[in-house]
């Protein structure tokens, strides 16, 4: 054979396998590494599902994740999908060493790993200038968020270094301390656990080399200011401020450094966790926020806030006559001194409320429970605000200053919280388990179905693939006129005296038949046995969540009263008074309730994945401790099966890896044949001639397909003869 032909036939595996254990050996045997162990093989179990031999069962893929867990070969993948199971210890494979083997190369070439699979998606951006996003899912505590801190690393060190670059990659990277510092916070299941969703986009010039980014933030536990459960903390600013503040801070914003001062720091945890250094991070934030160009002004108003907050939480009321009165005003003139409001406004719109109904002003006192609920409220809210405010900020500072690349140039990841059980479920879990429905909804489109349906298209014989589409528990939850949101909104918007319980009864009259509905009197014995009468229950994809409805409406309300609103919309401190915008209270409409809100802006997030390239990263943990040791099977059986890696890999299994359209396979490879070079003239056209192509080469017919307008591969390397090779390893 001639050297062109044999670099063609390599060039052929190259494209097509990139698997091909001639690659492994060339990158594996001349490359050795033995110091930073970059190379050395996979020393146990298969580093590709769809290698398993018992595939179809539960116990094969669990052993294989373990097997794997404990040699520190925390990554697998299905077919281009990367499992990652948390390893909750440092492991030395994310040195520049590694961010080096791992650029520009095949997908399958290195062993798995969340650097092949961001230079994979970043290789497809740059040069097929295809925009990308990188979905990341799994429960809380399974390496979300330091996944996606590995892609933004790997962009970072392999993307130009000029001088302009260096300042945007800066900032990006600097933007995770910051959100993380609002935005985290230890809970039972993660030591910094993220309290909010966020999707992050990286733009790119024609070169590949970042020059912006945008954030968008989703829904931050706003109710954890107020109040924590036990074992966990609020958000971790908190603490960092009164760790790392030097004394003139301290005094200027009048704090001590003790936490058992605070109330709204005293709920859960007192004191400090092991696995977290408050003062050192709160350096961190400072310097961070010098970085991305916060001013002094800007960022002596964002701490005044913060400890404003914890002085709010402080103010503690009597009960005269039925009437609020504030027990300590010193508390409330520190409190408004920092927000920059009149003290006097403050305690008043405390303990009074106004209500403006078509023009009759009615101010009435608040007895001392509403009261609480006033300043809670308002801590809430203040700190919500602020907390978009600085993503707002972060995005400004971002913001690219010429964007060449188009539009496409643009690599979205996604870190948002994972499907969530607890013991007493409410609006918020109820929300996040909602984004997590549509989140599968568009794992299906994108990967199961898209798959099968383009076999159909094909009109190639394909045996389908069961799998649950949860398609039908979104509609029970957003449908309109008919789905729980909406049921939900017309209770909170419906005059006369709705609440919780009418909620629920709503809920029961209309959606008792439904499938994915369990109300308490329909439910089956055992079940009834666990459910309370204020409780109801949804079948999720994965799993079943009993909601309590208790508090459902107020949440979704998220009423702040106006006076309160008022006070704040004329603050000193710049934040406060952007946060809370006068022509709020002018504007006559009423504002949407929270979950409308939380359903749009999914939506909008839907659309805007749609139209990308996803890359999955789906992350497991090995057990509820954070411990190293333990690799908990049934723990991970759970995730496996819903996560529906089981489904995504018999969908694999039964599918072909490669895909070509005739035109562009015969483009490529006609000189590997006498009847097709330099070009095929039988009838036919192009079809035909990959037809003849195919069978010139004496390819096994068990091992490719005919589509309509494809040619299908199962398993490229099995056509070189290297799978035995392969599968000895
Ligand atoms: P999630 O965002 O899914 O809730 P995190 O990404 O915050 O989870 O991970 C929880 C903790 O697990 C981290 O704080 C870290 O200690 C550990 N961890 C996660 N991924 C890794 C990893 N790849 N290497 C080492 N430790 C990890
Ligand atoms: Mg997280």
């Amino acid at each position: 054979m001639s050297i062109e032909i044999i670099s063609l036939i390599y060039g052929l595996m190259e494209d097509i396998s990139p698997r091909c254990s001639i690659m492994e050996c060339k990158s594996f045997t001349t490359l050795p590494n033995m110091e930073t162990g970059l190379h050395e093989r996979d020393r146990a179990g298969v580093q590709d599902f769809v290698l398993l031999e018992n595939y179809q069962s539960d116990e094969a893929f669990i052993e294989n994740l373990k097997k794997r867990f404990k040699e520190d070969l925390i990554y697998t993948y299905i077919g281009q999908v990367l499992i990652s199971v948390n390893p909750y210890k440092q492991l030395p494979i994310y040195s520049d060493a590694h961010v080096k083997a791992y650029r520009n190369k095949h997908f399958y070439e290195m062993p798995p790993h969340v650097f092949a699979v961001t230079d994979n998606a970043f290789r497809s951006l740059i040069e097929e200038n295809r925009g990308q996003c990188v979905l990341i899912s799994g429960e809380s505590g399974s390496g979300k968020t330091e996944a996606s801190k590995k892609v933004l690393q790997f962009i970072a060190a392999c993307s130009g270094n000029q001088t302009t670059v260096e300042g945007v990659k800066d900032k990006l990277l600097k933007s995770n301390p910051v959100l993380e510092a609002f935005g985290n916070a230890k809970t039972n299941r993660n030591d910094n656990s993220s309290r909010f969703g966020k999707y992050m986009d990286i733009q790119f010039d024609f070169k590949g080399a970042p020059v912006g980014g945008n954030i968008l933030n989703y829904l931050l536990e706003k109710s954890r200011v107020v109040a924590q459960m036990g074992g966990e903390r609020n958000f971790h600013i908190f603490y960092q401020l009164l760790a790392g503040a030097d004394e003139t801070l301290l005094q200027e914003l009048r704090l001590e450094r003790a936490l058992d001062r605070y109330s709204y720091l005293t709920d859960g945890l007192n004191g400090s966790v092991t696995s977290i250094n408050d003062a050192e991070s709160f350096k961190q934030v400072q310097q961070a926020l010098s970085v991305i160009d916060f001013s002094k002004e800007e960022q002596r108003d964002i701490f005044g806030i913060v400890a404003s907050i914890l002085h709010l939480g402080n103010i503690g009321f009597n009960e005269v006559e039925g009437n609020a009165k504030v027990k300590s005003r010193d508390l409330v003139v520190t409190a408004a001194r920092l927000l920059g409001v009149n003290a006097s406004e403050l305690e008043a719109a405390l303990t009074h409320r106004t209500i403006d109904a078509r023009g009759d002003v009615v101010t009435s006192p608040l007895n001392q429970e509403l009261a609480i609920y006033a300043r809670d409220a308002l801590s809430k809210a203040v700190y919500d605000r602020l907390f978009s405010w600085l993503v707002q900020r972060l995005n400004i500072s971002l913001q690219a200053k010429e964007v060449r690349g188009g539009r496409n140039n643009v690599m979205g990841i996604l870190d948002i919280y994972g499907f969530e059980i607890f013991q007493k479920n409410s609006l918020e879990q109820f929300c996040i388990n909602f984004c997590n429905e549509k989140l599968q909804q568009l794992f299906i489109e994108l990967t199961l179905k898209s798959e099968q349906d383009e076999y159909r298209r094909e009109g190639i014989e394909w045996i389908p693939v069961e799998y649950f589409d949860n398609k039908v528990i979104c509609n029970l939850i957003e449908e309109k006129h008919k789905g729980i949101i909406s049921i939900l909104d017309e209770e909170c918007l419906r005059p006369g005296e709705p609440s919780d319980k009418t909620f629920l009864e709503k809920l029961t009259q209309k959606l008792s038949l439904h499938h994915h509905y369990v109300c308490h009197e329909k439910a089956p014995a055992h079940i009834k046995k666990i459910m309370l009468r204020d409780e109801f229950r949804l079948v999720h994809y994965a799993g079943e969540v009993t909601y309590s409805v208790n508090g459902f409406l107020d949440k979704n309300n998220d009423l702040l009263f106006r006076d309160l609103k008022e006070t704040l919309s004329k603050a000193g401190n710049g934040i406060v008074r952007s946060c809370f915008p006068e022509k709020e209270l002018r504007s006559l409409k009423r504002p949407e309730t929270a979950i409308t809100q939380f359903r749009a802006s999914l939506n909008n997030l839907m659309d805007i994945l749609m139209c990308k390239e996803p890359s999955y990263i789906r992350c497991i943990k090995p057990n509820d401790l954070q411990t190293a040791t333990i690799f908990n099977d049934e723990l991970v059986l759970h995730q496996v099966k819903y996560l529906g890696l089981m489904e995504n890999l018999r969908v694999r299994r039964a599918g072909f890896a490669y895909r070509r359209t005739y035109d562009l396979f015969l483009e490529r490879y006609k000189p590997l044949s006498k009847s097709t070079w330099p070009n095929y003239k039988g009838p036919g056209g192009s079809k035909a001639g990959v037809q003849q192509l195919v069978k010139d080469l004496g390819w096994d017919e068990e091992k490719f397909r005919v589509g309509e307008t494809k040619l299908f591969i199962r398993w490229p390397r099995t056509l070189f003869d290297t799978e035995d090779a392969y599968q000895a390893k």
